[in-house]
């Protein structure tokens, strides 16, 4: 089990719905229009992955820390 994850957000995908910080506003705000992560590094917690999945254009990867596995969006 992860002890810890890294949040990604790939800015040239965000198309700056705020679907991200509505779903997790702890883990996402938006910046000048585009969404960042409030903190790269969290401790792993399902609304991480809902506003992964949620995203529509995929813009929003969650990895492990340690081993860089990628954990959402599902493959
Ligand atoms: S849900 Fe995706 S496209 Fe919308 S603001 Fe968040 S990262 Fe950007």
């Amino acid at each position: 089990m992860s002890t810890a994850w890294r949040i990604g957000v790939d800015a040239r995908r965000c198309i700056g719905t705020s679907i991200c910080a509505g779903t997790a506003p702890e883990h996402f705000h938006l910046v000048g229009g585009l969404s960042e992560p409030l903190a790269d590094v969290v401790e792993p917690a399902d609304v991480v992955l809902d506003a992964a999945d949620s995203c529509p254009v995929e813009a929003i990867t969650v990895r492990d820390a340690t081993d860089d596995r990628l954990i959402a969006p599902e493959e």
